[in-house]
């Protein structure tokens, strides 16, 4: 693009700095625990700038009803919540801006972020808040019934489906975890499992073995699912690609992934300790990494816990981390 234009090197360092801000406190992220930083943050003067990314307000933008954040008794939709915080971190002075973390330097302060490949932000202190993103299988019938019936989330939903039948994709720890908590719930718990055992731990099998509502439907895989603008049931296969391949169906009300997530930590991980999946490791009891200056907060640091209410209990967290940060290192 430079040759096109023939701006020669000099030139484009130039124009670059041209498009360089310096701040005190950037915020990634605009979910639960980025707004509640921001709210914190705010209130403590540090006049934080938020990136609000591809999904302004977050996951909780993708549901309806949520049921279990404290403070509306009769709960609130996941999209008037995510305006509520909004409008709070905005009531304080937060600069709430448009646009994609594309790159990061954390290797000295003040942090170079790189929004939409062009601008450079320069920060004293990030908070990155960017979350996790539900695995879903990819098929078409996931977002035709989104709400509907298909959930990513156990604890969120569960209370919808009670003395209902569900299922639950997946044969690993999360996934029986789910299905132990939803057939505490539910009058029966299917468990969809590609393979023919689980990979959960020695523990967890046995509580999914001995749990008398939970069927465990071993070497299926989903093909669809049908209902009349919910879901009312599953197509799956059995044995798929063997000889004894067939196709059966399960009537069921709710379907749940528990197939994973994947924290959006990536333009991250040159810098950060991160574990296996991609979470960014924090100081227990803290919103610290290892690098002083930066701190995570919400589901990007979480594989645990996974809610609204603690994703901006951290975000509080990394706020305060940050204002004694700040006034310690100015
Ligand atoms: C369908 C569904 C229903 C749920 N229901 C409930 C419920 O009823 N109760 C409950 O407590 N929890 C619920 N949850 C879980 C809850 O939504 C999450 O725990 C919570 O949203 C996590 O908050 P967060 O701020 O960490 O991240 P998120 O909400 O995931 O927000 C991440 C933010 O980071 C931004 N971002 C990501 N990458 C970048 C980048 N590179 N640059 C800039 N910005 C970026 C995104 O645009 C987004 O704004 C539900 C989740 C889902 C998917």
């Amino acid at each position: 693009m430079f040759e096109k234009l023939n701006l020669s090197e000099n030139q484009q360092k130039n124009d670059k700095n041209a498009d360089i801000e310096k701040i005190k406190c950037l915020i990634i992220g605009s979910g639960p625990a980025g707004y509640t930083a921001a709210i914190y943050a705010a209130r403590a003067n540090l006049n934080p700038v938020m990136y609000e990314g591809l999904q302004p307000g977050g996951q909780l933008t993708t549901t309806t009803e949520v049921e279990n954040f404290p403070g509306y008794p009769n709960g609130i939709t996941g999209p008037e919540l995510m305006e509520d915080l909004k409008k709070q971190a905005s009531r304080f002075g937060t600069d709430i801006r448009w646009g994609l973390a594309t790159a990061a330097d954390l290797s000295s302060r003040p942090f170079k972020v790189t929004i939409d490949g062009s601008k450079v932000v320069e920060a004293e202190a990030l908070i990155i808040a960017t979350g996790a993103t539900a695995q879903y299988l990819g098929l078409e019938d996931e977002k035709k019934y989104a709400g509907s019936g298909v959930s990513a989330c156990a604890t969120c939903d569960g209370f919808f489906y009670r003395k209902k039948d569900i299922a639950v994709v997946g044969g690993g720890d999360t996934a029986a975890e789910e299905a132990i908590y939803l057939a505490g719930l539910c009058n029966k718990v299917y468990m969809i499992v590609r393979r023919d055992e689980l990979r959960a731990s020695k523990v967890m099998q046995e509580r999914v073995k001995s749990t008398p509502n939970i069927e465990v439907l071993w070497k299926h895989q989903t093909k669809g699912l049908f209902g009349d603008g919910v879901v009312e049931g599953a197509e799956l296969y059995k044995n798929k690609g063997e000889a004894n391949e067939e196709i059966v169906k399960i009537k069921i009300d709710g379907f749940f992934l528990a197939i994973g997530h994947k924290p959006n930590s990536d333009i991250f991980k040159e810098y950060l300790d991160l574990d296996e999946v991609g979470y960014i490791k924090t100081i227990p009891g803290t919103s610290k990494t290892k690098i002083p200056g930066v701190f995570a907060c919400g589901d990007v640091q979480d594989s645990h816990y996974r809610q609204a209410i603690t994703a901006a209990g951290s975000g509080c967290m990394a706020a305060m981390d940050t204002e004694r940060f700040l006034s310690e290192n100015a």
